[in-house]
């Protein structure tokens, strides 16, 4: 499965003072995509479509690049203390995303430029909690992979991460595409999660996102990459067949693993 491309493209002017937002910039401008401005990324309009799901699915293909103005993060307990905003939205069309009722109206794919004030943000709210540890969850809005090969704001956050020594990074996905992630200094502070189903879910109820095989096959590369890593299999189904599929999902992740990360 190839790497989302969008269909149309909104900056916010703002976006374009950030080294970012200039670059993506550059980089579409000529790229055949169709380039527009919007005053906010909270407001976008002149999504093309006739009926109110086509529209939705136009916009499922929009891409639009803010600032992120808020810089208050919210709370993600209990598996993180604060969400880390770098992106809102998925192209992704899994039939029960719970970002289909709260982005209903915004269903666009938004990724934010303003990094380092995001990082200083994160960097404040751990220097509160000194000397506890303070957990950042990446994914609560959005499937941050899924966007890394636009923005390169994972890897990013991950790296600046690896420097905290108070800061973790956490994140879950169901895209395949972590090559660029691979190579980052993540010290082992992102725990790096994949989410999978058995194939029958994935194919009939996770469009748009990447193959079983190609998720479980990206595991096995972040594993050698020694992230910390983990598994989250939801939400669980009984179809005809269920017991074996999720065997063979389970038989297929012990064979992608490295043996020595099995246990761990
Ligand atoms: S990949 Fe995740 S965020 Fe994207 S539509 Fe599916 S469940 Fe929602």
């Amino acid at each position: 499965m190839k790497p989302f491309e969008p269909d149309l493209i909104f900056f916010e002017p703002e976006a374009l003072k950030y080294p970012l937002g200039e670059e993506l910039y550059r980089r579409y401008k000529n790229s055949g995509i169709p380039v527009r401005m919007t005053t906010s990324h909270n407001r976008v309009t002149g999504i093309p479509g006739r009926t109110e799901a086509e529209k939705y699915r136009n916009a499922k293909r929009t891409l639009v690049v803010g600032v992120r103005k808020t810089l208050k993060f919210d709370t993600s307990k209990p598996s993180a203390e604060y969400a880390l905003p770098l992106a809102t939205g998925c192209m992704g069309h899994c039939h029960y995303c719970y970002l289909q009722t709260t982005m209903g109206n915004r269903p666009y794919i938004r990724v934010y430029v303003n990094l380092e004030e995001i990082f200083a943000a994160a960097r404040k709210y751990i220097l509160e909690r000194a000397p506890e540890i303070t957990r950042f969850e990446a994914a609560c809005t959005s499937d941050p992979v899924g966007v890394e090969h636009i923005t390169g704001s994972l890897k990013r956050a991950i790296e600046f991460m690896g420097g905290q020594e108070l800061g973790r990074l956490r994140f879950v996905t169901k895209y395949s595409h972590v090559e660029p992630l691979l190579d980052a200094d993540h010290r082992g502070h992102t725990h790096f999660r994949f989410s999978i189903n058995a194939d029958h879910v994935v194919k009939f109820f996770e469009p748009g996102t990447s193959p079983l095989r190609d998720r479980l096959e990206a595991a096995g590369k972040v594993a050698r990459a020694g992230y910390p890593l983990g598994f989250i299999i939801a939400p669980l189904m009984i179809f005809d067949g269920w017991k074996e599929g999720y065997g063979r999902m389970l038989e297929e992740l012990r064979d992608r693993l490295p043996r020595k990360r099995r246990r761990s």
